[in-house]
Order: C-alpha cells, then sequence, then structure tokens
C-alpha cells in the first residue's frame, strides 16, 4: 500500500490531464509487438488495451494482460477507494482459483475462514426449527483491502498505467456510441474524464468491466438469447451490518461456523410482518468474526432477499427490521454504535447476456458473471478471465490483428454454447426461487442440500474450472442433477416445481427444455456447421459482395475488349461492378 501512494505521488505524469500513474521501472509499455511503422494517432495514452472499470473484475484483467506482456491502462475512478462489498466464497472454490489463475497470492487475500457452514430450513415440512443443517464445507471472506493490493503489486510488475477518471460514453447500439468512445479499423479512440480534465486513450482493445449496469456494453435481444420474450434482470437486495455483541454468545449461531441461510420466520410469529416474510422470504447470513476486544463476539449479520423483481424485490427497510427482530428473538444483543460496515447489497442477477457482435470485450458484472440464482460472481469472473485474456493476447500477437476478431475470441471464450445452455438452467432456477413463498424455499433447499456435495457445489459454482461444475455441464449432467433433487423434493415442493416448469416454458419459451434435452432440439439440424470465426467470415463476405463472380466479370471484360475494334466506336459499355474490375486491372 504504501508502495502504492508513493507511487501515486511520485509518478503523475504531469502533461496528461487526467492523472496516470506508471508502474514499475520497465521500461516503455508499448513493447516490440506494437506494429512497427503504424502511424500513431495523436493520443496522450497508447495502449494494446485499456481496461475501464476499477472493481475487481478491472483489476484482474489488468493484472492478467499485464502479466502477458501487453500494455495495458486501466482506468479506474477511485484508485484509492476500498472496495464496498464484502465477498464470500467456498474456500475450495478459492483455492482451485489461486492455482488456475497462476497467483498463490490469492490465498492470503483472506481475512476471516469458517471450517464449516450451518444452514437453518426449519418451520415447514414437519422440520422443528431448531433444526440445523450443517455442511462439511469450509468458506472464506475475502479481504479485499489484501486483494486490492496484490493486484496492484502486479500491476505495478507488469507496467500497467492507471489513469484516475472514468469514460464518460455510453452504447446506442452495438460498436456506437454518444460520444467518448470510437472504434475504428485498428483499434478505438475513448477519452478518459477526472476533476482535472480530459485524457485521449488509444488502444487496439477495450475491455469494459465497468460493472453488471454497464453503459459500455450492450445485450443481446431475447431472440438471441433464445427466449419468446424479455426476461429482465432480477434483484439481490440485503441489509447487512458488522456488531460486537455484549457477550460471548451469538447462538443459535454457531461462532466457528458460517450460517449461509437462516430462512425460519419463528422470530416473527405473532407480529405483523410475518405474512410478508412468509410469502417475500428473507434468510439471514452470518459471519461470526471471532472475539473482540472489550466485548464477546464480532460478526456480521445480512438480511437478504435472494431474488426478485417487481413486488418481490424487498425493501432495504423491511430487511432491516426483519434483522434486528431476529437478533432480538435470539437475544443477541449489540452495542448499537458498534455497528459498522453497514451493507446495502444490491445486486443485479440474470437478464440478457451480452451482444456478441460488439468489439468491446466485457469482463465481470459487465459480461453477466453473476450467478442467475445465487448471485456468487466473484469466482465466476476469475474462473472465466484467464480464457478472456489468453484470447486477447493470442489475438493481439497476431500480425493480422483484427479488432472485431479479437472481441470475438473474447465472446467465444466467455459465452459459448455450452456455458449459455447451462446458464439458461441456473437462470431458470433463479426464477423459480425468486417466485416462491418460504415453505418452497425451505424444502427446496432442503432437497438441494441433501444431494451429494460436489453436485450442490458445482451448481452454486456454475462455472468450467470451478470445483463440481462437471455435474452440469453437460445435458445429461442436468438431467441426473435434476431427476436427484426432483427425488429429494417434498411432493408438495415437486407439484410446485413442476407447475412453475410448465408456467415458465409457456410464457418464456423452451429455454430450461433446450437445456435438458438439448440433442431434441438439433434434431433434423444435422451437424453443427463448423464455426469459421469472424475473420473468416469478413473475407468470405468480401469474396461473396465485394469481389463478386470475378470469372463471370473477367470474362465480359475479356469479350468487350476482344470486339472492340481500334477507331470503331465500342458494340457495349461494361456495366459498373465490371468496368471497376477493368479499371483495377489497368
Ligand atoms: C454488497 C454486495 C455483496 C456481494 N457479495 C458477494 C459475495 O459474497 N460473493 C460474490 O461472489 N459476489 C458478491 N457480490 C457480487 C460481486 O461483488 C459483484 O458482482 C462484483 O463486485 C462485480 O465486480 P466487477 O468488477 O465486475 O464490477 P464492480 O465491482 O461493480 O466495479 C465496477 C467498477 O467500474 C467503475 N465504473 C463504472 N462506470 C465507469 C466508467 N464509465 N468509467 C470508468 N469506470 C467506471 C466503478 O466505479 C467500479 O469501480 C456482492 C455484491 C454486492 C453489491
Amino acid at each position: 500500500m504504501l508502495a502504492w501512494l508513493l507511487f501515486a505521488g511520485a509518478g503523475t505524469v504531469s502533461c496528461l490531464h487526467t492523472s496516470t500513474v506508471a508502474f514499475g521501472n520497465r521500461p516503455s509499455p508499448f513493447g516490440s509487438r506494437r506494429r512497427s511503422g503504424a502511424a500513431r494517432l495523436s493520443a496522450d495514452v497508447d495502449v494494446d488495451v485499456v481496461v475501464v472499470g476499477g472493481g475487481p473484475a478491472g483489476y484482474v484483467m489488468a493484472a492478467l494482460l499485464g502479466r502477458a506482456e501487453n500494455s495495458v491502462a486501466l482506468v479506474d475512478p477511485k484508485p484509492d477507494g476500498v472496495w464496498p462489498n464484502n465477498y464470500g466464497s467456498w474456500r475450495e472454490e478459492w483455492e482451485a482459483l489461486a492455482a488456475s489463475l497462476q497467483m498463490p497470492e490469492l490465498l492470503d487475500c483472506v481475512s476471516t475462514r469458517w471450517a464449516k457452514t450451518d444452514c437453518f430450513f426449519g418451520g415447514s415440512f414437519d422440520t422443528p426449527d431448531d433444526e440445523r443443517t450443517t455442511l462439511d464445507r469450509a468458506y472464506l471472506k475475502v479481504d479485499r483491502k489484501a486483494l486490492k493490493a496484490t493486484l496492484q503489486e502486479k500491476h505495478a510488475a507488469a507496467g500497467v498505467q492507471l489513469l484516475d477518471g472514468f469514460v464518460p460514453a455510453a452504447a446506442i447500439a452495438p460498436n456506437l456510441f454518444d460520444g467518448g468512445l470510437v472504434h475504428d479499423a485498428s483499434g478505438s479512440t475513448l477519452a478518459v474524464k477526472s476533476a482535472a480534465g480530459e485524457t485521449t486513450v488509444r488502444a487496439r482493445l477495450v475491455v469494459d468491466a465497468t460493472g453488471f449496469e454497464s453503459r459500455l456494453t450492450v445485450r443481446e435481444s431475447p431472440s438471441a438469447g433464445g427466449l419468446w420474450r424479455e426476461l429482465t434482470p432480477g434483484y439481490q437486495i440485503a441489509y447487512g451490518m458488522c456488531v460486537d455483541t455484549e457477550d460471548d454468545n451469538i447462538a443459535p449461531y454457531d461462532p466457528v461456523a458460517m450460517t449461509l441461510f437462516d430462512y425460519r420466520t419463528d422470530h416473527l410469529q405473532g407480529t405483523s410482518m410475518l405474512a410478508d416474510a412468509e410469502a417475500r422470504p428473507s434468510f439471514v447470513y452470518v459471519m461470526p468474526e471471532g472475539e473482540c476486544d472489550g466485548c464477546g463476539a464480532s460478526a456480521f449479520f445480512e438480511e437478504t432477499s435472494l431474488v426478485g423483481r417487481g413486488e418481490r424485490r424487498l425493501e432495504f427497510e423491511t430487511l432491516k427490521q426483519r434483522l434486528i427482530k431476529r437478533l432480538e428473538f435470539h437475544g443477541i444483543k449489540y452495542d448499537p454504535a458498534s455497528v459498522r460496515e453497514e451493507e446495502y447489497c444490491y445486486i443485479p442477477m440474470g437478464g440478457a447476456l451480452p451482444d456478441m457482435a460488439q468489439r468491446v470485450v466485457p469482463i465481470g458484472g459487465a459480461a453477466n458473471t453473476v450467478h442467475p440464482a445465487t448471485g456468487y460472481q466473484i469466482c465466476r469472473m476469475l474462473a472465466s478471465a484467464t480464457g478472456v485474456a489468453n484470447a486477447l493476447t493470442a489475438e493481439l500477437q497476431r500480425p493480422d490483428f483484427d479488432p472485431d476478431a479479437a472481441a470475438a475470441a473474447a465472446h467465444a471464450s466467455l459465452w459459448p454454447e455450452g456455458n449459455r445452455l447451462q446458464r439458461d438452467f441456473a437462470v431458470f432456477g433463479g426464477e423459480f426461487l425468486g417466485s416462491q413463498p418460504v415453505e418452497i424455499l425451505r424444502g427446496f433447499f432442503g432437497a438441494f442440500f441433501a444431494l451429494q456435495q460436489d453436485v450442490w457445489g458445482g451448481f452454486l459454482a456454475g462455472w468450467p474450472g470451478l470445483p463440481g461444475n462437471d455435474n452440469h455441464a453437460t445435458y445429461l449432467a442436468r438431467i441426473k442433477f435434476g431427476i436427484g433433487i426432483a427425488l429429494k423434493f417434498p411432493p408438495k415442493v415437486a407439484a410446485v416445481f413442476v407447475g412453475y416448469l410448465a408456467t415458465f416454458t409457456a410464457q418464456y419459451g423452451p429455454l430450461i427444455l433446450k437445456s435438458i434435452f438439448t440433442p431434441v432440439f438439433q434434431i433434423g439440424m444435422g451437424p453443427a456447421a463448423p464455426d469459421l470465426g469472424l475473420r473468416a467470415r469478413r473475407e468470405r463476405e468480401r469474396d461473396v459482395y465485394v469481389v463478386g463472380d470475378a470469372a463471370a466479370k473477367k470474362e465480359a471484360v475479356a469479350m468487350l475488349k476482344a470486339g472492340r475494334t481500334p477507331g470503331k466506336e465500342p458494340k457495349g459499355e461494361p456495366s459498373p461492378q465490371v468496368e471497376l474490375l477493368e479499371a483495377e486491372a489497368v
């Protein structure tokens, strides 16, 4: 951190309006791979890739692209800020990512670890209120300050240029912006604004890491997503606070376990809040942080509505009141003055995927890697980042570099057909969970966590490369998962589930059926045509629509020439297309 401050203080390049910090002692980031002899456009900063957005996704992408020796600029409106969200992760996923990203430092970016995870689904289907479901799976809280500092060190080592500012552009159609960002044949030019002024950045590629509600990334149409009608995002809303409790006791929560779900409503019995809490459920999520000085224990409590939209989107105030009641009911006393890290969690989930024809390459929230049924994102983003960085690096190294082909390669790495089919399944899951009363959710989750750990863990992960994902990555795996969980459902949950599947399909189309009966939807289509990629498609387009039937045109030219007698009027004139060929031949 100290190094960062020193760099920030010493490295400001005075000729630029926006404060620009070049890290490390590496030679010029405009490496030897830059187009030799290419005319430099007038820009204050000229790089291979500009990454826009200073959240975890932007920092990770800048680190990976820099490590691969691309010259990188990172636009962050708050470089000295602390990321606002508390990120939780399964330890197994975090460890797998540290290995696959070749970033062992991630293992040190952990603030708290819990060896096991608890859930409470009591109050329905004869499950007593005090019944605890213990999942023998370790959980952790990411140390967001350490993670940012670690990635900043990687930026320093790779010579990533930090631009303290924001990009004022907004897309009005794929590849078209209302100003501030313009694409051309060899790259893009964008403006970075800050209080100090404006900097012009020239980049061969633009990575959008500005989060789910990005203004740079355009979403695909419902029909491109296989839907009959629009399916808008849902929202995970949560109110959380960290408090110091007045005694050692945070019971019924185990101080050495992370509580993932407490879906009970016993604390609201006899109150006017009960009916709403049953119809629009919320659960508490508890992260005990151990003993604290001068008090019993410190813990982060978050009352969370898993997902909802419209009338089922919960209000922060409702969640706060439910949380206060819950803690009162359990006799968990805390000093109001100790309330800190109040979190107003707002996570858009689901919705349409990015339009694959655009040149801006999204990552993280902007790329819809948020899990549509859980809101988890950080591990999915980390798991997807390597593929995107590798695809872009490979494209940047090509002598025939084409920014659209590079973007297409990144889109293909993020959302190949297999990932989309798997996501469709999870989208349906999110829609189901967001529409049910608490009784059905308790029955659903009771069955879900009774499955084998790598099966439920794989669903929560839901991204290639994360542990357990193989249990969901193919249609056969999804059928197996569907049958497995249905057999564990209480009959009422099974009936509601089947009814919801029919209603959803009638409304939105066979999204979920295609995800589980994939081959049926391919009947009569023959083997899929090999995707030749954008570059080959472009060449073919030129051949068909520009070159045309060259043989016919040549023949016409030859015949016209043969028919001409010097000194005499020509018998005919070439058509404009043929004339063009004739002129080119000359
Ligand atoms: C309260 C909360 C708790 C969460 N908990 C978890 C969790 O436990 N586990 C988990 O996996 N996920 C969790 N999530 C989800 C996850 O945090 C988000 O999906 C994640 O932060 C997205 O990261 P990102 O880098 O893609 O985008 P963001 O974190 O949204 O960062 C976007 C960045 O882009 C910047 N930006 C925006 N527009 C511009 C512009 N025009 N120019 C320049 N910069 C711009 C923003 O200032 C910001 O710095 C949580 C989310 C919230 C809100």
